[in-house]
């Protein structure tokens, strides 16, 4: 049986996948230290089917003790959040890139085959009207985050290139899906949470800006996908399809079936204004489609 440990695991994509993974009768462990996730959480997952090790990927330790015995690695611990990463951006460096070069120094020791890693749209920065953001478009991010994502990157082609480690790295995009902490969550769950407590719902700037949102399920399956993938790469994984912060606005509203309004507020600074993706690299390659439409998607969430 395929023992994988997921780094993260008790994180908001983390508990989807170490679910998934468990249907597919995958031997999990996660390595967690909780910072930004619930420990009682995790621990409903039935002990004697996930090991839970709680644990820094800042510390060499607690890699060894966790890295033992896994024929892959899922990477998803991280710092996530963008404004974090301004205010403070060595946190975001030291967590991002040297908590990933310390995993994969220890991943050789342990002999581990294979890394999949999460990474960000974010390392695109701004997109435009006129195409489609491809993994061969140049990254140009303006945040910490986007700037450690692309630092972790390189780390990981380098490293796992020079002693034979597989790599898949995913790019994702704009997830949505039950169990994203408010804190942190993007402008679906905040939505949703107006709509809940029958608010109006608050766009930044003119509603104009574009974003491709995808449903946490087709990140899962990606992730799956990328299991079974025998060779290195780097792939978008997105819906394909753009929509306005002010269609987004208007559909959800519309599904509600409440009388909500949409209030405009001054635009944020360091807000990008256009985002659409081209996945065809990860159809090809990795087998990925997104089988969920954004309308069906929201409408399971509300
Ligand atoms: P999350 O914060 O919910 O999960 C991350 C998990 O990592 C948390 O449980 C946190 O406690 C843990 N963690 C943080 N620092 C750690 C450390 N030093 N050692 C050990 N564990 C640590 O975030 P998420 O949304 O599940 O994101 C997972 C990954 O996907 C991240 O790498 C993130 O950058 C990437 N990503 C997420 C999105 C999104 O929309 N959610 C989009 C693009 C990329």
């Amino acid at each position: 049986m395929m023992n994988i440990l997921v780094t993260g695991g008790a994180g908001f994509i983390g508990k989807h996948l170490v679910k998934s993974l468990m249907k597919n009768k995958k031997n999990v462990s996660i390595l967690d230290n909780f910072s930004n996730s619930d420990k009682k959480l995790i621990s409903l997952f039935k002990k004697d089917q996930i090991k839970i090790f709680e644990g820094d990927i800042r510390d060499n330790d607690d890699i060894l003790e966790a890295t033992k015995n896994q024929n892959i690695v899922i990477h998803l611990a991280a710092k996530i959040s963008v404004e974090e990463s301004i205010k403070n951006p060595t946190e975001t460096f030291q967590i991002n890139v040297e908590g990933t070069k310390n995993l994969l120094e220890i991943c050789k020791k342990n002999n581990v085959e294979k890394i999949i890693v999460a990474s960000s749209a974010a390392v695109y920065g701004e997109g435009s009207e006129k195409y489609k953001i491809t993994e061969q478009t140049k990254l140009n991010p303006i945040s910490p985050y986007g700037e450690s994502k692309i630092e972790m990157e390189k780390e990981i082609i380098k490293f796992c290139s020079d002693n034979q480690i597989n790599y898949v790295i995913l790019r994702f995009f704009n997830i949505y899906g039950l169990g994203q902490s408010i804190e942190y969550a993007g402008v679906i769950t905040k939505f949703l949470e107006k709509i809940r407590k029958n608010e109006n719902l608050e766009i930044f700037g003119d509603g104009m800006q574009t974003r491709d949102f995808v449903a946490i399920e087709d990140i899962i399956n990606s992730i799956h996908n990328a299991i079974e993938y025998t060779e290195n790469g780097i792939f978008n994984i997105a819906s394909g399809e753009k929509i306005t912060i002010k269609s987004l606005a208007q559909l959800m509203i519309l599904l509600s079936n409440k009388k909500l309004n949409i209030e405009y507020l001054k635009s944020k600074k360091g807000d990008i204004k256009y985002s659409e993706t081209d996945i065809r690299l990860a159809k090809n390659h990795l087998n990925y489609f997104s089988k969920i439409e954004l309308k069906d998607g929201i409408k399971k969430l509300i």
